[in-house]
């Protein structure tokens, strides 16, 4: 029966016989067999093949295969006589599906740079780094929707594209479609955020949450935008800051716990070449309470700091990504959420507080990404809505929907928007985002 490595070498079933279909990474001769390392993407680990020279296509095949040859072994379970594993499979056919001309293959055995990688986005999930990042990401994702599932929230599927730019910050791609041009009649791009839509869902059935593509013209070219990346942004009725601040963290907590226990091999692995001392930054995340202060104490603490920022710091700044690293990596070390940032600086459905100056915004940094959540509670009286819109001159006929839910049934809700990417950056400790999406865009760059 064909079986994923990753069962096998979890079974440890000997004197089983199994089928494995997989790419070779290494062959090494011996006198009268040669061993053949394959990996089939299910884990880090590879399996040992022993092929003997009395196979029939030995001398003609085997001895001919290279790293990245695809192969179909029917072998039995052995316990392994040799040091660095426990079992491996005595071949008793192994049949070549495909070769790979070791001429021109451009996975060598030595490692290769990231950036190298990069410009072969079609082979590298086949490096021990990259497979492990794809196994990581997948299980995060299933993470997420356990963490909302369980808690009753509904998925919604928000349109990818859009009428309506959320963020208003001119980062969104148009699109024509059609020679035509404006096929819907008006302006059209794709999403930015898929948060208004959600708020309709929310005021209908409670929690929701979309877990989709995001696409933002990011000119600046960061090791932390990407130009399409995926969002996970929930949104709550009956939901105050506080409340959507809990959910944030818990739903944090959440996932790097499923992935301690349930991506360790993955983990060590970034663990020993990536990040030294990711695992244990990880547990310290799941283990500690979240620092939390208001963006006016942020501020008095940058004007303290004994550090000379690019940036001055005064009130009413955007933080920079310097001024947030500061404070999670050098002075708390450990995630803080920054709430309450001044209303000029952000968007018109950001709740407006007591004090007239301030939103009830809130940030979650963590060390390493600066930036990983963003949120809010939403606005949700009709004639401070209706000003905060008019202030930020909004086309109040297109929104008339949005302004719709503040005038029927109205109630406080909020939520969140986590980046994807940044979550599986944390994860694994990968410097830039690039590494963490399957097919990156970022300016000037999406080649497959
Ligand atoms: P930043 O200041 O880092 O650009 P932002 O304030 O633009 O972030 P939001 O609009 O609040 O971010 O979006 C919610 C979340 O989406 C962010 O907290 C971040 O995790 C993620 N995010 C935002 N822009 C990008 C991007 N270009 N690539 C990848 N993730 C992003
Ligand atoms: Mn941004």
């Amino acid at each position: 029966m064909r079986k994923k490595i990753q069962q096998i070498l979890q079974e440890k079933d000997l004197e089983n016989q199994v089928v494995i279909a997989g790419w070779i990474r290494t062959r090494r001769d011996t006198g009268s067999f040669s061993f053949l390392e394959v990996n089939d993407g299910s884990s880090l680990g590879n399996i040992q093949i022993v092929a003997d020279q009395q196979l029939a296509n030995y001398k003609d095949e085997i001895v001919r295969l290279t790293a990245g040859c695809a192969v179909e072994v029917t072998g039995v379970v052995k316990e392994s006589p040799a040091k660095g594993q426990e079992i491996e499979v005595q071949a008793t056919e192994v049949n070549i599906v495909g070769w790979a001309d070791p001429e021109t293959y451009p996975l060598q055995k030595k490692r290769h740079s990231f950036e190298y990688l990069r410009e072969i986005s079609h082979l590298r999930p086949r490096t021990n780094a990259l497979g492990a990042v794809a196994r990581v990401r997948s299980r995060l994702t299933m993470a997420i929707h356990s963490f909302f599932q369980e808690r009753g929230f509904i998925q919604v599927h928000t349109p990818i594209i859009t009428t309506s730019d959320c963020e208003g910050a001119g980062e969104m791609f148009q699109i024509k479609g059609g020679k035509e041009g404006e096929f819907f009649g008006r302006p059209a791009g794709l999403t930015v955020s898929g948060q208004l839509q959600a708020e309709v869902y929310a005021l209908s059935l409670g929690d929701v949450y979309t877990f989709g593509p995001t696409f933002r013209a990011e000119n600046s070219n960061t090791s932390r935008h990407l130009a399409e990346f995926w969002m996970i942004e929930p949104e709550m009725a009956f939901c105050d800051l506080a409340c959507n601040m809990a959910v944030a963290r818990d739903m944090l907590k959440y996932c790097l716990n499923d992935v301690l226990t349930n991506c360790q091999e993955d983990l060590a692995l970034f663990d020993n070449f990536i990040e030294k001392g990711l695992i244990r930054k990880l547990k310290n995340v799941v283990e500690q309470d979240f620092k939390h202060i208001t963006y006016t104490e942020a501020v008095d603490l940058l004007l303290k700091a004994d550090k000379a920022f690019e940036f001055p710091v005064s009130w009413g700044i955007d933080l920079q990504s310097e001024h947030e690293r500061y404070l999670t990596e050098e002075l708390f070390k450990k995630p803080l959420i920054v709430t309450d940032y001044p209303a000029a600086i952000k968007p018109f459905y950001m709740r407006v507080s007591e004090d007239g100056k301030t939103v009830a915004a809130m940030d979650i940094l963590v060390p390493g990404i600066g930036e990983i959540v963003g949120g809010s509670q939403r606005e949700e009286r009709y004639d401070v809505l209706m000003k905060r819109m008019e202030a930020a001159q909004i086309n109040l006929d297109e929104y008339q929907w949005y302004l719709d839910l503040r005038k029927y049934g109205t109630v406080p809700h909020s939520g969140f928007g986590l980046g994807f990417e940044r979550l599986v950056q944390f994860v694994t400790g990968m410097t830039n985002i690039r590494e963490v999406i399957p097919f990156p865009r970022t300016p000037g760059f999406a080649p497959c």
